[in-house]
């Protein structure tokens, strides 16, 4: 089941919710931002363990006060024209955050529009791509029940809504 969400990501109780992190994992700006405040410091303590992430690519940590059981941080692209393979690197964190959320043994999993904010993802591209890497993931789930794009922005909404349904739409 794909859902819609808009709000604040930091307040859903799910078993993952996905960080737009940056390559150091040593929180920023944005959702990172965020996450960081409302997990508090034990979650930069555990970062501080991972020694980064590569671009494309996700490692995973506990939610700490969060609701959310898990934080998957991946580093979305930063978009630099298209021609630095953003479009393929987003579409790597949106999949490998979905298989270490199934290899967890996860069920529910939410995501922000990674990339979309200070990274500069054109949005609609960027919503194409989350959209179908995950339901191309989900005709093999592996246990994954639900999967939620948490939209902050109107922009965002929009796109979803349009590309989705309204009827996935929750508020
Ligand atoms: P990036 O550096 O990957 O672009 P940003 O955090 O700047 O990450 O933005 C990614 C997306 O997260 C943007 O669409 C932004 O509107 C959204 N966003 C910002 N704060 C929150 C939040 N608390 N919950 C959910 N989404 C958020």
């Amino acid at each position: 089941m794909i859902r819609i969400i808009r709000g604040d990501i930091t307040t859903l109780r799910v078993d993952a919710l996905v960080n737009a992190a940056n390559r150091s994992l040593l929180g920023g700006g944005g959702v990172d931002g965020a996450i960081h405040r409302a997990a508090g410091p034990s979650l930069l303590e555990a970062c501080r363990g991972l020694n980064g992430c590569e671009t494309g690519h996700a490692k995973i940590t506990r939610g700490f006060n969060l609701p959310a059981r898990f934080v998957i941080h991946a580093v979305g692209p930063v978009w630099q024209g298209g021609g630095n393979n953003e479009p393929e690197l987003l579409r790597q964190c949106y999949l490998r955050s979905l298989h270490l959320a199934a290899e967890h043994g996860l069920k529910s999993i939410a995501f922000p529009n990674i990339s979309t904010g200070v990274y500069g993802f054109p949005k609609a591209d960027a919503a194409r791509i989350a959209i179908h890497t995950v339901r191309t993931f989900l005709e093999d789930p592996r246990g994954m029940e639900e999967v939620t794009f948490v939209v902050f922005d109107p922009e965002n909404e929009s796109l979803y809504n349009d590309l989705l349904g309204e009827a996935s739409l929750l508020k």
